[in-house]
């Protein structure tokens, strides 16, 4: 069922006991919006606790509350809750959580368009640039005093999914939200070099990485295929497709590695062509310009099954673009 964000508020706000939970491999989003979260709720009076089916990198430690991130275990008696919410994800990227949460609801708040409304209650508001900025906006539903704490969170949140307020998710509401941080005692520069932070090993690797860079599609897409092997000896992909993405002339940039046999994880961005439908074609997900999916299948196949789908988003793209100069 769709609500509001008023139905959101009350929703919260008529729970004790919250676990709040958002998708593995978290990012700045699911972390800064589950902690801030978790500080508004708190701030309440309540019971509230993040739990995360992954390992939640270091770089995050700048976080207020990222100590007491818990790890859900499906092997052990459930976890009793009033109310489970799950941020950043459709309910279905969770890992275990659901499973080791016993609650009577479940909400969903999210800001990707392909969502799938699947869970009791969801709220989704793709025009948002973050989840963390949908918890912004419910604090102005609830009767909650902001603290720098809270502040951190939903700045980290803002401020990576916008990659630094940047892409063209950002909105002036998203920058009023963040100045509301910065006079709330965040202080950017703390947050963006905590995050900024990579092992040496990691900067190497992305040397690597982008010398194995492939173009494709006459030019407009570039991509870093990474087979097992190399996918192992390396510890973060996570800066690649960042690099490629600015490649002149490139409207989608892909990164594919291989996260275990047969198992292909895919990062896509693009410059305006719709890559959150090329994902959805494979059960993935995510924005217009930012999305990715899983392949279960080999290296080469997958590689060959991804380069396929994105020639033909191009080609669409320019067909369609060719019919409308001269209908
Ligand atoms: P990533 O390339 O992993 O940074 O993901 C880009 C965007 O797509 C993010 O907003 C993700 O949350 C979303 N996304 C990635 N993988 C999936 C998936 N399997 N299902 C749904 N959304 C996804
Ligand atoms: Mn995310
Ligand atoms: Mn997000």
């Amino acid at each position: 069922m769709i609500v509001t964000l008023s139905e959101t508020a009350a929703i919260l706000a008529s729970a004790q006991r919250v676990v709040i939970t958002a998708h593995g491999n978290p990012d700045g989003d699911a972390i800064g919006s589950s902690l801030g979260l978790m500080h508004i709720l708190r701030s309440l009076g309540k019971d509230a606790r993040v739990l995360l089916d992954d390992d939640i990198p270091a770089i995050f430690a700048v976080l207020p509350g990222y100590d007491i991130i818990g790890r859900p275990s499906a092997e052990e008696e459930p976890l009793e809750a009033d109310l489970v919410v799950v941020l950043d994800t459709s309910t279905d990227r969770t890992g275990c959580t659901l499973q080791a949460v016993k609650a009577p609801h479940l909400l969903n708040i999210d800001h990707h368009q392909t969502n799938d409304a699947s869970a009791e209650y969801t709220y989704v508001a793709p025009a948002r640039a973050a989840t963390a900025e949908i918890i912004y906006d419910l604090t102005r539903e609830l009767p909650v005093k902001m603290t720098k704490d809270m502040a951190m969170c939903i700045y980290t949140g803002l401020a990576t999914d916008t990659g630094f307020f940047r892409f063209s998710n950002t909105t002036s509401h998203t920058m009023r939200a963040a100045a509301e941080m910065l006079d709330l005692g965040v202080e950017p520069n703390v947050i963006s070099e905590s995050l900024e932070q990579k092992p040496y090993k990691t900067v190497r690797d992305i040397g690597e990485a982008i010398s194995m860079t492939k173009m494709f599609a006459d030019g407009h897409a570039a991509g870093i295929f990474l087979d097992e092997a190399t996918t192992a000896r390396m510890q973060s992909t996570e800066a690649f497709i960042g690099m490629i993405r600015v490649i002149q002339g490139v409207d989608i940039a892909v990164v594919l590695k291989v996260k275990e046999k047969d198992i292909c994880r895919v990062s896509m961005r693009s410059k305006g062509i719709d890559v959150s439908r090329i994902a959805l074609q494979f059960g993935g997900g995510g924005h217009t310009r930012a999305a990715g999916c899983t392949l279960l299948m080999p290296f080469e196949d997958a590689k060959r099954t991804i380069c396929e789908a994105i020639v033909k988003a191009i080609r669409e793209h320019q067909d369609a673009q060719t019919k409308r100069e001269n209908p």
